[in-house]
């Protein structure tokens, strides 16, 4: 009998939501993450969708409700109202329903609903890789020890551990570099894509104390000085608070997420919205999934491949028409002057959907 009838690697919201459903089916989980208290240091622009805006996005995706449910602690400020920056500043002024959260309390939120479901979370433990028999995972190496289990979800965010030692694909990663700057920012999501920046964009996020602005983009450029020249044409004199960065994928999702008893969620499989870097949301839908197939199959009610249709019937379409439209947009973005014809075509309408990942063919 094997230590553990699954075990999650990483406690963001994937893996912690991922551990919870699991637990809730029956099977015995271990969550690992290296951190000694996940989710710090915040990685994130801290937004999150309101539930009523994710039925939208996602009407194949059910009991979003329960799923996506964020306590009042958790939230930072409600927001109303998403405006989009063409490269020459014209704004797009769209409806949105949404929160900044307080990540880092949302993360461990999620963390105590899977323990509350009966799975050890166990933090501070680094995974090595995966010791691997006949294309199946048949333990865990951590620092420490080797635990064996019956099925393996690599939550382990971009750089995975757990994908490199199952040999799947790696999405394509952009830099990100990200201010809190205190102030009174208002309660609307901007976006921008600036000419500076051919194929990234620029987010500000409004919190209770400020907002968090942050960038995105491919090539070998630094980022902090492009950050600082943006942060400088908004006419923000405040110093950032809290400086941070991260790694976003940005190809869409994986081809193949399953392999033999091992399954991938969140940034790990690329199940990021990657026209606006979106990723929590998606994250705890395709974790329930994962947690969900990983118990049954371990149980022989179901087969680990089943996760992959689930996933894909749940969001892939948005996943994919999201990747879609940055890899024609990025296109596009060789001169400000077609983003701006682009954006100029698209009014409103195109831009509400592609923003949903909805394409436009
Ligand atoms: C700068 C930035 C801003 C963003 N802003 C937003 C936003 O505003 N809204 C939004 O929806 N999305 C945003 N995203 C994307 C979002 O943060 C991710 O999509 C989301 O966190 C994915 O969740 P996850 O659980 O897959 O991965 P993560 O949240 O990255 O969690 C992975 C966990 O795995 C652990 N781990 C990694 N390796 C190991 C190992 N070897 N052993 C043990 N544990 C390990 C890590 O410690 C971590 O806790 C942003 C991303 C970045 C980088």
């Amino acid at each position: 009998m094997t230590d553990f009838d699954v075990i999650v690697v990483g406690a963001g919201p994937a893996g912690s939501v991922a551990a919870r459903f699991a637990a809730e089916r029956g099977a015995r989980v271990l969550l690992l993450d290296r951190k000694d208290e996940p989710g710090v240091p915040v990685q994130c622009g801290e937004l999150l969708p309101s539930v009523g805006t994710l039925r939208e996005m996602f009407p194949r995706a059910p009991g979003l409700d329960g799923l996506v449910e964020v306590p009042r602690r958790c939230i930072s400020l409600d927001l109303a109202g998403l405006s989009l920056f063409s490269p020459a500043r014209r704004e797009y002024d769209l409806p949105f329903e949404g929160h900044s959260l307080w990540r880092a309390r949302f993360d461990r939120h999620l963390a105590c609903l899977a323990q509350q479901a009966g799975a050890d979370v166990r933090t501070g433990v680094t995974v090595r890789g995966l010791a691997m028999e006949g294309g199946n995972a048949r333990a865990v190496e951590t620092d420490d020890e080797t635990v064996s289990a019956s099925a393996v979800i690599g939550a382990d965010g971009p750089l995975s551990r757990v994908r490199r030692s199952a040999g799947l694909e790696a999405p394509t990663l952009h830099p990100c570099v990200q201010y809190t700057i205190p102030g009174d920012y208002g309660n609307t999501v901007e976006l921008h894509f600036p000419e500076m920046l051919p194929g990234g964009h620029v987010w500000l996020v409004p919190r209770s104390n400020g907002a968090n602005i942050g960038l995105e983009t491919g090539g070998r450029r630094s980022l902090k000085p492009m950050l600082d020249q943006f942060v400088w044409r908004l006419g923000i004199e405040d110093r950032p608070k809290i400086e941070t960065g991260g790694l976003l994928p940005v190809s869409g999702p994986a081809r193949a997420t399953v392999r033999g008893n091992i399954l991938l969620c969140g940034d790990a499989a690329g199940q990021v919205m990657a026209f606006n870097g979106w990723g929590v949301a998606t994250s705890m839908v395709c974790g329930r999934a994962a947690g969900e197939t990983a118990a049954a199959a371990v149980a022989g009610k179901a087969s680990f491949q089943d996760y992959e249709k689930r996933w894909r019937a749940e969001v892939g379409d948005q996943l994919a028409g999201s990747a879609w439209v940055r890899r024609r947009m990025d296109r596009l973005a060789m001169t400000g002057l077609t983003m701006e014809l682009a954006f100029a075509f698209l009014r409103r309408w195109g831009i509400r959907r592609i923003l949903g990942g909805k394409r436009l063919v």
